[in-house]
């Protein structure tokens, strides 16, 4: 199977759903172990999954954002940390495609090296003394001038997929400047370790470990682009965060619903799914899956179709859709552990995973309490006389 050869989305996405099949069964020993699901990715890479986003005049297929958070969303149903992982690469390339923020060579190289290899990226921005990079902190990661080169040293915190990335993005800051930039850093370089520090009880098989560099050497044409630290520009890839905990709220809802159909205890003729308690609960679940699924494609489709300038407006929508869907990704999979009952908390019911896996949502980008705060200036600059 090979996506980039199927020039219909529906077709596209019906091939996913039959290769994710597998992963449902590997999530458990992945989240038990606290192991990285290589073989998920690279079943990913086989299918060329991983290079759907890449341009078509490098050899991608260019999808949509809606393609996009549809296909995250039917991986993160089967496994919620492949999903997470490489949403992360698949959002990258396809925003860089929309900005143009690398000079085109570095881009189109190492688009073709996804197209070719099955080659895998993620931003390393995140450090201990910054948290989230989103607020604006400086990185103490730094980037020293080395003849035309640069020596980079620092440690980053949270490099989702660090197992299998082939390439990092790094930010640093330079040294003798204000700025900071985005390096882009081969897996192969001397300096450069992985340490293994990634013990979180949520998402455990994204492999989020740390990523040390040592005087690492990058050439000057390594130097992809210079950063404003806390960014404000509308990022419609970071959709990619919202489609993998609705994914995982909809297993929890068709777990849940399903329990539903099966479970008669002997208080009662036939199952459980005919008590008016549990109908409720099954209905409430059903009502919040359909309101963060039309408000995401409708998001999704809204910035496939904007202008550049239009996008920027997006801003208040794609900071909502995410606080939205993830707070009601944990209160659907909150609902299908009540239905289910104490059931749900054993180590055997995979309730108690997608409990532990949604709550992650809340510290993947843009914070909630951002988004409060902008939508509240977004409706007093528009209430101004
Ligand atoms: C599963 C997972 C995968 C991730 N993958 C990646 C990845 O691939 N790459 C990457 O770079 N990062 C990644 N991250 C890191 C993520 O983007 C955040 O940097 C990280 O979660 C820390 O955010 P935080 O809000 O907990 O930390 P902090 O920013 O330290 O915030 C902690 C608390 O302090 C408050 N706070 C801190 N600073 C301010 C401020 N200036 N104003 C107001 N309140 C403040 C916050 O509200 C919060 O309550 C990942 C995180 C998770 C959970």
């Amino acid at each position: 199977m090979n996506l980039l050869k199927l020039n219909n989305q529906d077709d596209r996405l019906d091939a996913l759903k039959e290769a994710v099949k597998p992963f449902e069964d590997r999530a458990w020993k992945h989240d038990k172990e606290g192991t990285f699901p290589t073989e998920n990715i690279k079943e990913l890479q086989s299918i060329h999954y991983t290079a759907l986003t890449v341009p078509e005049e490098y050899g991608g297929k260019n999808i949509s954002l809606l393609e996009l958070v549809k296909a995250q969303e039917i991986i993160s149903k089967a496994d919620g940390s492949t999903g997470l992982s490489v949403g992360w690469h698949m959002g990258i390339v396809k925003n860089l495609a929309e900005t143009k923020a690398w000079p085109q060579q570095l881009y189109k190289e190492f688009c073709e090296k996804a197209v070719n290899d099955g080659a895998l990226l993620n931003n390393t921005a995140s450090e201990t003394a910054t948290g989230s990079p989103t607020r604006g902190g400086k990185p103490t990661t730094i980037a020293v001038k080395n003849g035309e080169d640069w020596l980079i040293s620092g440690r980053k915190t949270f490099t989702t997929m660090a197992p299998v990335l082939d390439f990092f993005v790094v930010s640093a800051a330079i040294e003798g400047e204000d700025s900071v930039a985005n390096f882009l850093i081969s897996r192969e370089s001397n300096g450069l370790s992985i340490e293994e520090t990634w013990d979180s009880m949520s998402m455990r098989g994204t492999g989020s470990h740390d990523l040390v560099l040592d005087k690492v050497h990058v050439p000057a044409n390594r130097l992809a682009a210079y950063l404003t630290p806390g960014d404000k520009a509308a990022a419609g890839w970071l959709l990619h965060i919202p489609a993998c905990y609705l994914g995982i709220a909809r297993a929890a809802k068709e777990y849940a619903s399903s329990f539903a159909l099966e479970y008669s205890p002997n208080s009662i003729e036939g199952t459980i799914s005919e008590l008016p308690n549990v109908r409720q609960k099954i209905g409430e679940m059903e009502l919040k899956v359909m309101q963060s699924q039309h408000f995401l494609y409708s998001v999704a489709s809204q910035w496939d179709n904007a202008s550049e300038t239009e996008q920027q407006a997006m801003k208040p929508e794609l900071g909502a859709v995410k606080l939205s869907v993830v707070n009601d990704a944990i209160s659907i999979v909150d609902l299908a552990m009540r239905l289910t009952g104490a059931r749900s908390l054993s180590a055997k019911n995979p309730l108690q995973r997608y409990y532990r896996d949604v709550r992650a949502g809340l510290h993947n980008p843009p914070m909630d309490d951002m988004t409060i705060m902008l939508l509240a200036s977004h409706t007093l600059s528009n209430s101004r006389t």
